[in-house]
């Protein structure tokens, strides 16, 4: 057993890698630069790698943990006036009843094997949200990040560039961690967009229909995919090559398709 691990043993099932590089945890806490005052959730604290070092600089935390052993040890390590422990999954965590004073800032090193559904979970809260930092798999995060016409340019970007502005900070090499992963990881900040009327989609359900739709066999052209929505002709009256593929289009493209659509009484 590792020194670093302090007798816990890491639980794949709950994604758990720790961060104990310093030079790495003192990035992120100044990437995140928390001020006192601020609303600050971390998710997944594990060991208290990020949560210690974040307590230097503000008065309090919450964090959202699912390891009843992890949780009996911050409990012992922080006093709650500190650290308000919220034990239980974050995927159904409500975040939305942690708006206290302001909007929240909210930070993790990820589970990686829930990173997409937690990406998503959070969008609910995106107005409520003044940035959040996180380190994914840097895989994840290139899709996350990638401009249209890219092979990572996918369904994870679309929906997520419809919500946040998205900045890939930097990379983590494995050996960051223990245990250590197999792939490089990367700090991805996202500050949710104020999107003006033109830029919001009117129906945002109908909207990630369509984009499950357009990406669901991303070679395929989309007036096949979008077969059900209109095709050809929906394509063709927005300017687009019915020829063209889920790739090719920016998010306002979509955002676009979906608005037609919206004003249809024939919507799908
Ligand atoms: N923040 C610590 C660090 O950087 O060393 C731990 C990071 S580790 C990659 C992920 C953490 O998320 C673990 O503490 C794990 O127990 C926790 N976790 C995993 N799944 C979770 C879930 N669904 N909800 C809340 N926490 C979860």
């Amino acid at each position: 057993m590792s020194q670093q691990l302090q007798g816990h043993t890491a639980r794949k099932r709950f994604g758990q890698n720790f961060l104990v590089s310093p030079g790495v945890i003192h990035k992120i806490i100044d990437a995140v630069a928390p001020l006192a005052g601020d609303t600050v959730v971390e998710i997944g604290p594990g060991l208290g790698a990020l949560t210690g070092p974040f307590l230097e600089r503000i008065d309090h935390l919450h964090v959202v943990e699912i390891d009843r052993d992890l949780i009996a040890r911050l409990r012992q390590q922080f006093p709650p006036e500190r650290l308000t422990i919220h034990a239980g999954d974050a995927l159904a965590f409500d975040f939305g009843a942690l708006k206290e004073a302001g909007p929240l800032k909210i930070v993790g090193n990820l589970p990686y094997n829930i990173s997409s559904p937690m990406l998503f979970h959070l969008a609910k809260y995106a107005n409520q949200v003044s940035e959040m930092h996180f380190m994914l798999q840097k895989e994840v995060v290139d899709r996350m990040v990638a401009a249209p016409g890219s092979g990572d340019f996918g369904r994870l970007s679309v929906m997520l560039q419809y919500c946040y502005f998205m900045e890939r900070l930097f990379i983590v090499p494995p050996g960051s961690f223990n245990p250590a992963p197999k792939v490089d990881s990367a700090v991805v900040r996202m500050i949710p967009r104020k999107v003006g009327a033109g830029e919001t989609a009117l129906d945002e359900e109908l909207f990630a229909r369509l984009v499950m739709a357009a990406f669901s066999q991303r070679r395929k052209m989309l007036r096949n995919t979008l077969k059900d929505f209109g095709g050809e002709a929906l394509l063709e009256a927005q300017g687009i090559a019915p020829t063209a593929r889920a790739e090719t289009l920016a998010v306002s493209d979509y955002v676009n398709l979906a608005n037609v659509l919206a004003g249809r009484a024939d919507k799908k």
